[in-house]
């Protein structure tokens, strides 16, 4: 057992002491830095079944799909880690056309799923910003019906915008957006980072995403070289701080046409795969009623990836919608799952992995955070 988590003086040593923790929200920067430091199997199975009591308790058991459509890789950030970054002149480039993306947003409506995510590289000129609102709309109004009265939930994650262009997102009928913060340690955030982005413009972006009316959802990529268990404190406490609606985090994965995966292209998988865990189940801890994905980077460092997120205290899986001879073109990091699969076969693969961890699909339904809808009354 690792010497922080075994202090009895936190309450961190059983079960029954991190639920009272949770209920009293009596995690401080202290205590979160004891349970990142998790080192034992009985250890991490305290924290992850007490997650898990939590998320039960206040979600409920439903898991929810956002059907994830990559709809475009071209991107005018050089972000340092990223595989689709500006400057990586390897990458063939690709935007979906408008038919494409609604085939595939139709398809999931059909099956049931909720929700999707358009995601792409990250692009302000006015031709895709047009070309994001028209395909926002256009999904809302053909995806209106009897089992879905107000369409398909739509979700956001292009990055970085101006505030007007948010409102025009909101007002096309998109109401949920992800923007990871990525780390909130200004140090870090500038090494991963070209000088021209900045950690203070991120975190503008969330507040005005918030102030419009989103559903906001943020993250941060976990074991990184260089990036210690205060750092990823720091982030956890950001994130309640910001009181989020949403978290998507996930093991960062080296990619080796990157100027941080040239550097480190193997690191220790191990370590940010249970990092990754570990920080899913202390958000639940500290957060509560927030929606947290169970991230494709997990799976691609662990085949049963996802289910270990799910059963850590995560309730959204993103399954696969783009078009498979695009997704490899996708590549934010070597080792995507998935890449050869249709949406069809990743569908009847993600049923099974949720019901073997003993949970149920939310089919035919937004499925939106709990806390958003708490924050709002
Ligand atoms: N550009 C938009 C943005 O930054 O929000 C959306 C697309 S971006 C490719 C989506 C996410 O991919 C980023 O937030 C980042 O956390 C993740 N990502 C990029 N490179 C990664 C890597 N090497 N390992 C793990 N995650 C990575």
């Amino acid at each position: 057992m690792s010497q922080m988590y075994g202090r009895e003086d936190v309450g961190l040593t059983d079960e029954g002491g991190l639920e009272a923790m949770a209920a009293a929200n009596a995690f401080g920067r202290e205590e979160i830095i004891a349970l990142l430091s998790a080192n034992t199997t009985r250890a991490r199975e305290t924290i992850r079944s007490a997650a898990e009591k939590m998320l039960l308790k206040h979600c409920g058991d439903r898991v929810y799909y956002r059907g994830l459509i990559e709809f475009s890789n071209v991107c005018a950030r050089n972000c340092r880690y990223c595989g689709i970054r500006g400057g990586n002149t390897y990458v063939k480039r690709y935007t979906l056309s408008y038919e494409e993306i609604l085939a595939q947003a139709l398809w999931c409506a059909e099956q049931g799923y909720g929700s999707v995510v358009l995601q792409s590289g990250e692009r302000c000129d006015r031709e895709f910003v047009e070309f994001v609102i028209d395909t926002v709309r256009v999904i809302k109004n053909r995806t209106r019906g009897e089992r879905l009265p107000d369409g398909l939930g739509v979700t956001l994650c292009v990055g970085e915008q101006s505030r007007e262009t948010y409102e025009r997102f909101f007002e096309a009928g998109a109401h949920r957006y992800l923007l990871r913060i990525e780390t909130t340690s200004p140090r870090l955030f500038s090494a991963w980072h070209p000088p021209e982005q900045s950690l203070e413009n991120r975190i503008a972006c969330l507040q005005a995403l918030q102030s419009i009316g989103f559903q906001v959802g943020t993250g941060v990529m976990i074991g990184v070289p260089g990036q210690s268990i205060e750092d990823l404190a720091d982030d956890v406490l950001f994130m309640r701080d910001l009181d989020v609606d949403m978290v998507g985090m996930g093991p960062y994965i080296p990619h080796k046409q990157t100027p941080l995966g040239e550097k480190d292209p193997t690191g220790d998988p191990t370590y940010r795969f249970e990092s990754a865990l570990l920080m899913i189940a202390v958000v639940r801890l500290v957060m509560k009623d927030v929606n947290i994905a169970a991230t494709t980077a997990l799976q691609a460092l662990d085949p049963q990836g996802r289910e270990h997120g799910l059963a850590f205290g995560a309730n959204v899986i993103m399954p696969q919608l783009t078009p498979t001879e695009k997704r490899k073109d996708y590549l934010l990091y070597e080792g995507k799952p998935c890449v050869d699969e249709t949406a069809t076969q990743c569908k009847g693969c993600l049923a099974a992995r949720i019901a073997s961890v003993g949970r149920v699909v939310g089919y035919e339904r937004w499925g939106d955070s709990v806390h958003f809808a708490r924050r709002r009354k």
